[in-house]
């Protein structure tokens, strides 16, 4: 059986994820995405026969050269930076995660109205101000917020943020308070936006503690990655 820790392993990531909800005070729930890149088929059926109906990948030709091999009925995610050529191909996708740019959202906005249904999306946000990170500031969200809320080929269910790679706690506690105050933002804009896509392997706790109702978890639960 391939990876044969996963159910001790997510019975301990439960336990702490359900700890932080304490610590934190946020009182939300939270989502496990288990996120299965560069894996191969066996990790989203394990992670479903493990009881997670979510898995997350962030290319979408891998995704899609996948799902056909997963005969399972998983919830896919689209986590990492979608090109705007390839926006045609999120159908499959129950949530993309990473729309990052004003540009990203029309081209997502037309290919919702143009398939009769809005595609469901996070706005990705850089609240540090990473060169290297994609997202929009919260300096922009002034004006993309009234913009994204006329945009009815767009279903904006809140905010994902990638937080800095090994930072000290302080920067990462900014990095994930600063998604949490941009999500309220788009909610009082009038969005519907109760999501936070935010945590992985290292940091999931304290993204928990600031608000996180999505966790994309990858290396704790499958193992460290080969490429
Ligand atoms: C790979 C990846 C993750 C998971 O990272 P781990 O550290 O393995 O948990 C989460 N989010 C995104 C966008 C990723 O690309």
């Amino acid at each position: 059986m391939p990876f044969p820790t996963l159910l001790a392993t997510l019975a301990e990531v439960r336990r702490r994820i359900a700890a932080a909800v304490v610590r934190g005070g946020h009182d939300q729930a939270v989502t496990i995405i288990a996120v299965t890149k560069t894996f191969g088929p066996e990790a989203p059926m394990a992670a479903f026969a493990a009881g997670l109906v979510d898995v997350g990948e962030n290319k979408v030709q891998e995704a899609l050269d996948k799902m056909p091999h997963v005969s399972v009925p998983v919830h896919w995610h689209l986590i990492g930076h979608l090109q705007r050529n390839k926006v045609k191909f999120v159908d499959p996708f129950v949530l993309v995660h990473g729309m990052d740019s004003p540009r990203l959202a029309d081209a997502l906005h037309a290919h919702g109205v143009s398939r009769g249904r809005p595609v469901p999306v996070l706005l990705q946000v850089n609240v540090t101000g990473e060169a290297s990170k994609g997202g929009v500031t919260a300096a922009d969200l002034s004006t993309l917020a009234p913009t994204l809320r006329s945009r009815d080929g767009l279903e904006v269910r809140g905010v994902m943020t990638m937080a800095p790679f090994d930072a000290p706690e302080a920067a990462l506690r900014e990095a994930f308070g600063g998604a949490r105050a941009c999500r309220d933002r788009l909610r009082d804009a009038g969005l519907l936006a109760t999501e936070l896509s935010m945590g992985m392997s290292a940091d999931f706790e304290m993204a928990v503690e600031e608000g996180a109702t999505m966790v994309r978890l990858g290396s704790i639960l499958f193992g460290a990655r080969t490429q």
